[in-house]
């Protein structure tokens, strides 16, 4: 008799997202009043901009409740097309956008519809951790490269040629980045760039937090701007839920070349249809305003990444870099001798904190900290990992 619980597809034997998990860990430990700090979830603590919510009101109010076209409503695909022209100067039109739902699906449906099995993906590490399981998923294989905290966690351009090989088909770029915070400079973009025509691969540039940046020597710039060769190969994914705080509305959007966008919107036309109805009408609203409110988020997360840089700072035993976007801290914490997992797992039984062991992003030395949270949260979060260090 066959064992009826072994799968032999790429797509059954995937482990849980560590990020999720632990974020529902959290909440599930509040809910029985437990006095727990929190630092774990990549999600804005603010709620979406009231004209954001009052569009999708609006549209369900009138009846927008029906099928759109699958990649995602026309006009909104032409704001996106748009706003990648004026802020990001990446050439595109309305055909090679796909409005998917969620940043994650556009990430994934890029992958799947370019890799399989026989293709390498080079992933720099440490990386946002469901990049590997999505090329898993895929079928193709993952090739990490180590990035350093000296080199602000930028992949040299010399360590990515010496991964390439004949069956390297996409590299995977995140900027700014999810889980160090670091932003790459146009210098090294442009070296991967040359180094992405010269060897013919295709490079999925992850910009979610784009609109999330601090400092003014470390602007945004999308590698598929760069020149005419890379602006063909390059998939260039953004999102709402960072920049608008619309975690929760599932809506991501993406640009590639006209031939893999055809794939791409062929996949997810099988897999999903189009994301929420309602909900892109939010979004379109989102793209027509102006950033006033972005900005002003933006600002807080300034504030905080200062706060909780400074006073970590202060902790001896933990190590990290300045982050120059998103909000996330990545601390190496190999000082204290301890491996992340068991690392993580005392301090939340000893000191009631949750942060994200490095393991999960390619990074054992290391421990990530969200700062998507109050002042005072931040406060208690760096007292608490500064008594626990002071065990060691
Ligand atoms: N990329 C990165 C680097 C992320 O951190 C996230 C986290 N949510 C996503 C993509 C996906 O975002 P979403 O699916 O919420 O649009
Ligand atoms: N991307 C966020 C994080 O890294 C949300 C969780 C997830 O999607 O993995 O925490």
């Amino acid at each position: 008799m066959q064992n009826i619980q072994m799968t032999r597809g790429f797509m059954g034997g995937l482990s849980p997202s560590t990020t999720l998990k632990m974020t529902q860990k959290a909440k599930d430990m509040k809910a029985q009043g437990i006095d727990v700090c929190s630092m774990s979830a990549g999600e804005p603590d603010f709620d979406t901009p009231k004209y954001i919510k009052d569009a999708a009101i609006e549209a369900l109010n009138s009846g927008k409740t029906g099928y759109t076209d699958s990649s995602g409503l026309l006009e909104l695909r032409k704001a996106c097309a748009e706003k990648f022209i004026k802020d990001n100067n990446i050439q595109t039109t309305p055909a090679q956008v796909i409005v998917g739902p969620g940043a994650k699906f556009s990430v994934f449906s890029a992958i799947a519809a370019l890799c399989g099995p026989g293709d390498e993906v080079i992933i720099p590490a440490p990386f946002w951790l469901s990049y590997p399981e999505m090329v898993t998923a895929a079928g193709a294989k993952s090739v990490f490269v180590d990035t350093k905290a000296e080199n602000n966690y930028e992949l040299l351009p010399a360590d990515l040629e010496r991964a390439v090989t004949a069956n390297t088909r996409l590299l995977i770029l995140n900027t700014p980045s999810n889980p160090t915070g670091a932003i790459y400079r146009k210098a090294t973009l442009e070296a991967i760039a040359a180094l992405a025509v010269k060897h013919n691969f295709m490079v999925l540039s992850d910009e979610i937090y784009e609109e999330l940046v601090y400092e003014k020597d470390f602007p945004h710039i999308s590698i598929g701007s760069l020149n005419k060769e890379i602006a063909e190969l390059t998939i260039t994914v953004n999102g709402f839920s960072k920049a608008y705080a619309m975690t929760g509305w599932r809506l991501g959007y993406l640009t590639a070349p006209l031939w893999l966008s055809k794939k791409i919107s062929a996949l997810q036309s099988h897999l999903t249809s189009n994301p929420t109805t309602f909900a892109q009408y939010g979004a379109l609203k989102a793209l027509a305003c102006g950033k006033e409110e972005v900005y002003k988020m933006r600002d807080s997360f300034a504030t905080r990444r200062d706060l909780i840089y400074n006073l970590i700072s202060e902790i001896p035993k933990v190590k990290s870099i300045r982050p120059q976007g998103a909000f996330y801290l990545f601390c190496d914490i190999s000082a204290c001798g301890l491996k992340s997992g068991e690392f993580c797992d005392r301090l939340l039984e000893e000191e009631k904190l949750v942060a994200i062991p490095g393991d999960a992003f390619g990074a054992d030395n290391c421990l990530r900290l969200s700062y998507a949270c109050s002042e005072e949260n931040i406060r208690t979060a760096v007292s608490r990992l500064k008594n626990f260090c002071s065990k060691f």
